[in-house]
């Protein structure tokens, strides 16, 4: 029982990301959350009407779970980068993983967490050497090459550093494709091996990312088996290779529509990994939106809406729906057909940059709606849905979180939420235009 591990100390609550941790959690289900911070609110609050997320500890807990079931021999190393908040590494902390860092800040946030030097890999092949040193400082000696150049680096700043060979292997059927960047292809194994022996630097295995939004369970396959070859290629070179890492890329909970599931994954990846490498050989993976994706909810507020009569969306283009073919005044009728611009607070230079920067596709969904609370519940039965465009709060015209959803009227002041919001979202957002990011209400549900 993870749950039971879990120690937050006391006193919760709603804190803004990035400002004061709360240092314990309620266990109130999301939709009680929503209902009393939407519904029953304090109309004098002034942060009563701002965006906030709802984020369940329960759910990155059920996912560990998940994961100890359908692939018991593969350690977890969370992969820091898609969601670095404080209570999301506390609670991975507490129930055991090790962790994926990527820099000498992401680091120093993981040890902040007490996390073992041993439980850390600082999984990016390209370093800066100011961060080698840091890591030697602070005990990390696993860290990913996947050049020469590097190896001469950390033989400079690290010698001590037990290096793993991360290889190139086909992301043509990931969604965010990681080979463009980095990886070894299978050519240049034999030779940076060899400069490897020649520096006198220890490499201790091999490490691959097939790419995040996976839409066909065989990449992990394939890539375990090429992995294989190059372990035998250490071997040939005089290596004791002992550790495979597997990467990231694994889908999160319910993230339906965004390529194979998890358990389609692990059915191919762990029988896999039995059969090319024996017991002798520590398997670890650098799973991020996995953890996170699903455990995050965001709830945004109707401030603003633009009414697009009938006519005028035939004919409609972002260039002319803010200006000439717009009109106020009284509400539509449903005959009338009308589309409807509804302005959010929260957009593309905040949490939403994952729709640019990690090909996220965000669903709206009507979450309050003139005082009732709706979350869970069907709306089509009561209303005519009419399409719509979401834009964020800024005053960039990019800023627009999609342009072709389907919902029912929307008033001022009304409110929709946004679901699997955890994965590269406030980890990248801005306070462009002077819009703070969106506040957090942790949670931490029982099954
Ligand atoms: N490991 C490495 C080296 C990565 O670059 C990434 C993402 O970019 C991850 C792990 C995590 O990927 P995901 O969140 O898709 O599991």
């Amino acid at each position: 029982n993870f749950l039971g591990k879990l120690n937050y100390g006391a006193v919760p609550v709603l804190t803004a990301a990035d400002q004061l941790l709360p240092t314990s959690v309620c266990t109130r289900s999301i939709a009680s959350i929503l209902e009393s911070r939407v519904i029953d609110y304090d109309a004098m609050d002034p942060e009563a009407e701002d965006a906030f997320y709802v984020a369940d500890m329960g759910e990155i807990v059920r996912q560990q779970a998940r994961w100890h079931k359908l692939l018991p021999r593969v350690e977890p190393f969370y992969a820091v980068k898609c969601n670095p908040n404080n209570m999301v590494l506390k609670t991975l902390a507490s129930i055991g993983t090790g962790f994926d860092c990527a820099s000498k800040g992401e680091i120093q946030m993981a040890l902040d967490q007490g996390v073992d030097p041993a439980k850390i890999i600082y999984a990016n092949p390209c370093k800066q050497i100011s961060h080698i040193r840091f890591a030697a400082a602070a005990g990390v000696r696993m860290m990913t090459f996947d050049n020469a150049d590097e190896l001469r680096k950390v033989k400079g700043a690290h010698p001590n550093a037990q290096m793993v060979l991360r290889i190139l292997t086909d992301d043509s059927r990931s969604i965010c494709k990681l080979g463009t960047k980095f990886g070894a292809s299978m050519s240049a194994v034999p030779y940076l091996l060899r400069t490897a022996r020649e520096s006198d630097i220890d490499v201790i295995g091999i490490s691959f990312h097939v790419g995040s939004g996976c839409f066909d369970a065989n990449a992990f396959g394939e890539a375990v088996i090429l992995a294989r070859k190059a372990f035998d290629e250490g071997a040939a070179h005089g290596f004791n290779f002992r550790l495979l890492d597997v990467g990231g890329g694994f889908p999160g909970n319910n993230a339906a529509g965004t390529g194979v599931g998890f358990q389609e994954i692990a059915a191919i990846l762990g029988p896999t990994i039995d059969r090319f490498f024996g017991p002798e050989v520590r398997v670890i993976a650098e799973p991020g939106r996995y953890y996170v994706s699903s455990a995050f909810t965001l709830a945004v507020n109707v401030i603003a809406r633009r009414v697009v009569p009938r006519d005028a969306v035939k004919t409609m283009t972002p260039a002319t729906t803010a200006s000439a073919t717009t009109v106020s005044g009284p509400a539509p009728t449903r005959d009338d057909h009308p589309s409807y611009m509804y302005y959010v607070n929260d957009g593309m230079y905040g949490s939403f940059n994952c729709i640019t920067f990690d090909h996220a596709v965000v669903t709206p969904q009507v979450l309050a709606r003139s005082g009732q609370f709706l979350y869970g519940q069907s709306t089509l039965s009561q209303d005519v849905d009419f399409p719509c465009s979401v834009w964020g709060p800024t005053c960039d015209s990019i800023d627009c979180i999609g342009k072709n959803f389907s919902l029912p009227e929307m008033q001022i002041g009304d409110w929709l939420h946004f679901d699997n919001m955890g994965a590269y979202t406030m980890c990248a957002a801005s306070q462009f235009n002077g819009f703070k990011k969106s506040a957090i209400i942790y949670t931490n549900t029982e099954a």
